[in-house]
Parts: structure tokens; C-alpha cells; sequence
């Protein structure tokens, strides 16, 4: 297996406005800090968490729309950081993205044919006629209509729009898809739809795919990794099977039992979250987790769990002191 992107030690801290005009503030947000995976060629790593985790900003770090405070991610074994014009251009192709909201990210003024056609304008792929050809394939191989190129987005459904956003996508043939949430916004019964073109298409075209969701239903059918983020940290990581079998951090029991249908725990042993997520400005002490966690003891107050493999348990890791 090639790894095909790298993070390492990836942080992004963003600075705190303070409220008093002439008092400086050294406080920042932390919503990435510290955090280490790879992803190999071909597969699907969900990224799951609670809204304010930090997995936005981690989508927007990899698709290098900012970049890191610290720490670094490579693509094919360059850095993102050092690359220069021509390398972010073919970065650019490499790496696409698929939003959230299939609602606001097409430009309602053009038509579809357009708004697919917009990438291989960018980056000059191919003539007028080239590229018209090349917009009636996409449509067909997300499943839309190619002789509906002249309409505009409202013309579709949700599903409908999302699948037009994901033929632009694929207009330039990447090699990684950054989903961010792709189907949050859509009925359930739509949703299946989308999550089974994505994997068509991910066995078609050898994509590899970031998966970002705050749902572990979702996730569960659709990666072959899944990395639980936790106030800007990874707090486990490991194949589907493990997370969803064999969890050991607390978090990830927690979001398990919050699963409302074929949750792996019984009434007896759901464990319900009690307080919200801190704040990652001034993120816990020791394990970020300790406020909420019901396994807490004395050192999870003081001392920093660090990402640990489970024995026996190859690729499966947990930042729990308790995690064996
Ligand atoms: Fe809970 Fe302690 Fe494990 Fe953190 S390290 S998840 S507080 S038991
Ligand atoms: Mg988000």
C-alpha cells in the first residue's frame, strides 16, 4: 500500500480577538492541536466528531485552503507548505472537495453545464469541444441526465445537487476527494443514494476519500478507517470493525451508544455524555475528556493521554489511560 497523505503533529491555532480595544490577547483557539495519521491510496478514513472538534478545519488544512500553525501534511511525500505555484496547481487537481451544502455551493446564475465545465476552464484541460463532451460524461457517470446540461441548479433536488457538485469533483480526475460532511444536509433515503455513488465511483476511478461527518452511522457503512476527533485531538483510531467492536476510549463509547438504531451496547451499558464540549481556548488539562469522562481518575487530570496501539490490536489506537 502507497500512503498517500501524511499528517504529522498537525496544529492550527487561530488568535483570540480580545473585546478590550488596547489589551493585547495571547490566547488562541486550538482547532487542531497535535494531530498525527496517514491515509493510504484507495481507502476511505471517516473523520467523526461533535461539531467544534476541529474536523473542518482539519478538511480545510488538507485541502490546503490554510495552512498549519504547525506540523506538517504531505501529499505523495511533498509538503503542502513548501509547494510552489506549479506543484499547488497539480495539488489542486490531485485534491478535490465536496461540501456540506449541496444548496450553497453552486452558483445559481449558471447553468450546470457551466458550473461543471468551470475546473477544466481553470486549468485548461482540453478545447471548447473537449470539454462540452467531457460535461455530458460526467453527468452520466454521476447519474444525471446529460441533455440537462442548459439547467440551473434550482431545477434539481438536493440529491440531485449534490451528485452536480460531485461531477465537478471528479471534472479533473483526482486522486483524493475531501468530503465534508457531503450528506448532512440531505434526507436519509437520499442519502444512501449519494454514499452509493461515492462508492461506485471510488472503485471506478481508484479514488481514495476524507470522509468528515459528525454521524457514525454514515460513517460506519462507508470507511475502512474511522479517526474520532475530540477538542482538536484524534482520541482513537482503527478500522471500522474496531471501532464499532472494540472501542476503548470513553468518547467513543459515548457516540456509539448515542447510535439510535443496532447500537453494539445495551440499554445497561449506554453511556450518555452529561456538559457540553469546552472550550478549545483554554482546552482541559490532562486529558481533554476528563470533565465529561465517567471513567475519569486523579491522572487524567494532570497528565496527557497520548495516542497509544491497543495490544494485540495492530492499527488500532487510543489516547486513554485506561484504553487496555
Ligand atoms: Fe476518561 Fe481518563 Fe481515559 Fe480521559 S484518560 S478518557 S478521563 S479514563
Ligand atoms: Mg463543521
Amino acid at each position: 500500500v502507497e500512503t498517500i497523505i501524511e499528517v504529522r503533529e498537525l496544529k492550527k491555532h487561530y488568535p483570540v480577538k480580545s473585546s478590550f480595544p488596547f489589551k493585547r490577547t495571547r490566547q488562541s483557539v486550538k482547532a487542531v492541536d497535535g494531530v498525527t495519521f496517514q491515509v493510504q491510496r484507495g481507502e476511505t478514513l471517516g473523520i467523526v466528531g461533535e461539531s467544534g472538534c476541529g474536523k473542518s478545519t482539519l478538511a480545510r488544512l488538507l485541502n490546503r485552503l490554510i495552512l498549519p500553525t504547525e506540523g506538517e501534511i504531505k501529499f505523495k511525500g511533498e509538503a503542502l507548505a513548501a509547494m510552489d505555484k506549479e506543484a499547488i496547481r497539480s495539488f489542486r487537481k490531485s485534491v478535490q472537495m465536496v461540501f456540506q451544502n449541496p444548496y450553497a455551493s453552486l452558483n445559481p446564475r449558471r447553468k450546470v453545464g457551466q458550473l461543471i465545465e468551470e475546473p477544466l476552464v481553470i486549468h485548461k484541460a482540453g478545447d471548447k469541444e473537449f470539454r462540452k463532451k467531457r460535461v455530458r460524461e460526467l453527468l452520466e457517470i454521476v447519474g444525471l441526465n446529460p441533455r440537462h446540461a442548459g439547467r440551473y441548479p434550482h431545477e434539481f433536488s438536493g440529491g440531485q445537487r449534490q451528485r452536480i457538485n460531485i461531477a465537478r469533483a471528479l471534472a479533473l480526475q483526482p486522486e483524493v476527494i475531501i468530503c465534508d460532511e457531503p450528506v448532512s444536509a440531505l434526507d436519509v433515503s437520499i442519502q444512501a443514494q449519494v454514499l452509493n455513488l461515492l462508492k461506485e465511483l471510488q472503485a471506478t476511478f481508484g479514488l481514495t476519500y476524507v470522509f468528515i461527518s459528525h454521524d457514525l452511522n454514515v460513517v460506519r457503512y462507508f470507511c475502512d478507517r474511522i479517526a474520532v476527533m475530540y477538542l482538536g485531538k484524534i482520541v482513537e483510531i482503527g478500522s471500522w470493525e474496531e471501532i464499532y467492536n472494540n472501542p476503548r476510549h470513553p468518547y467513543t463509547k459515548a457516540l456509539l451508544s448515542a447510535v439510535p438504531k443496532e447500537s453494539p451496547f445495551t440499554q445497561k451499558e449506554r453511556l450518555i455524555l452529561s456538559g457540553d464540549v469546552p472550550s478549545p481556548v483554554n482546552p482541559p488539562k490532562g486529558c481533554r475528556f476528563h470533565q465529561r469522562c465517567p471513567f475519569a481518575k486523579e491522572i487524567c487530570k494532570t497528565t496527557v493521554p497520548h495516542l497509544k496501539e491497543i495490544k494485540n490490536h495492530a492499527g488500532h489506537k487510543a489516547a486513554c489511560h485506561f484504553a487496555e
